[in-house]
């Protein structure tokens, strides 16, 4: 066994929900099954194969209800955002992406020597021509900043919007999106699950060699974990509502504790995502609260958990030009199913008395 529990009740302390979520117990519930005796191949004929078939569909429909698409047709299944990701970009030509994105959509872009949009801070400046497909993330993983695609609805044929911190927390309007990005994990579903939605223009297949989801993703079906995402996506939409609310007020307990902290900032701009809430503190290493905080039994994160263990400075905050210091000092808390009021008080209680000391200890 490799290993050791951690208990749901301590679950409140983990404010790194933008990284991962962990699995709803109701999720593992209805997916337990799927990797017992409901374990066919959902593309065989026999029964087996109709049982798991019948509920990867259910699945599908529940993820359509989430995004708001029109037909459970139009999410095809893959393993995550990465790859949905790198399969609309491998599907076209011309593509422009926002420097914003996550390394699931700047790689592949780089890669393929696409070009990148223009930026004044906050502000995406318009293309200058019209491309083939634009891809605009709706909310970023870092700072939680919103854009809206609706804005280059003219720039380019298509878009795509990576809606993987969006999906299952805020609404989502598909109305000027042809494609969609989202992962199960992020919101209580499990790992190595996730989703690709298309409007009418199927993307080309990125893993080709067998006909399953209409040719567009070949290998077989994980159903458990579709029919996990499945589930997930359904309490999301279920409880979005209440879940934003107490999200806020976690948000609003947390900085009104934090009003006593001198030179601290907050990053994001202000249309922001409130599950993410980006922190700058002057004359501190992100990455020295994160290990202070996890002393105190606090989960945050020094930046995006795929590059944390880079010492590089975050890519976004360059993209932003803030200043090296500020920069350093950066950390991302972000809120959760499991996170109450008294969690969110611990927390700040911990931040404002590890910065008291690392600082005192930086002057000495
Ligand atoms: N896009 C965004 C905005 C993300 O936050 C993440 C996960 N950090 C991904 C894509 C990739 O998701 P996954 O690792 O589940 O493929």
């Amino acid at each position: 066994m490799v290993h050791s529990p951690i208990p749901p009740s301590d679950w409140s302390r983990y404010f790194d929900n933008a990284a991962t979520t962990p699995l709803d117990p109701r999720v593992l519930t209805e997916m337990l099954p799927f990797l017992q005796d409901g374990f066919g191949n959902a593309n065989s004929i026999h029964s087996f194969g109709q049982r798991a078939h019948e509920a990867v569909e259910v699945a599908r429909s529940r993820v359509a209800a989430l995004i708001g698409a029109e037909d459970p047709s139009q999410v095809v299944f893959t393993s995550g955002a990465t790859e949905s990701n790198n399969q609309v970009l491998r599907s076209f030509d011309n593509v422009i992406v926002s420097p914003f994105e996550h390394s699931s959509i700047r790689e592949p872009a780089k890669q393929s020597g696409f070009g990148v949009i223009e930026n004044d801070g906050f502000e995406l400046l318009t293309p200058k021509a019209k491309v083939e497909l634009l891809s605009l993330m709706t909310v970023n993983n870092e700072i939680g900043t919103i854009w809206d695609p609706i804005v280059f609805r003219d720039a380019a044929l298509f878009v795509h919007s990576d809606i993987t911190q969006a999906a299952g927390k805020l609404p989502i309007n598909l109305d000027n999106i042809d494609f969609a990005s989202l992962s199960a994990h992020k919101f209580y579903g499990p790992k190595g699950v996730g989703a690709l939605y298309y409007r009418s223009s199927p993307p080309k297949a990125l893993l080709v060699g067998g006909e399953q989801e209409n040719q567009l993703r070949g290998g077989t079906l994980n159903v458990a974990g579709i029919v996990g995402m499945g589930v997930a996506a359904e309490i999301a939409s279920d409880e979005m509502e209440q879940s934003l609310e107490k999200t806020r007020s976690f948000r609003s307990v947390l900085l009104e504790e934090l009003s006593g902290c001198t030179d601290w900032r907050i990053n994001g701009g202000i249309n922001v995502s409130p599950y993410i809430l980006s922190l700058s503190f002057l004359g501190i290493e992100g990455e020295t609260l994160v290990v202070e905080m996890d002393r105190s039994g606090y989960a945050i994160s020094s930046g995006a958990a795929c590059s944390s263990h880079s010492r590089e400075p975050s890519h976004i905050l360059r993209v932003l030009d803030i200043e090296e210091a500020w920069a350093r000092g950066t950390v991302r808390i972000s809120f959760g199913r499991y996170c109450t009021v008294e969690s969110v008080r611990g927390l700040a209680n911990s931040l404002r008395h590890a910065i008291e000391i690392l600082r005192r200890m930086n002057i000495a």
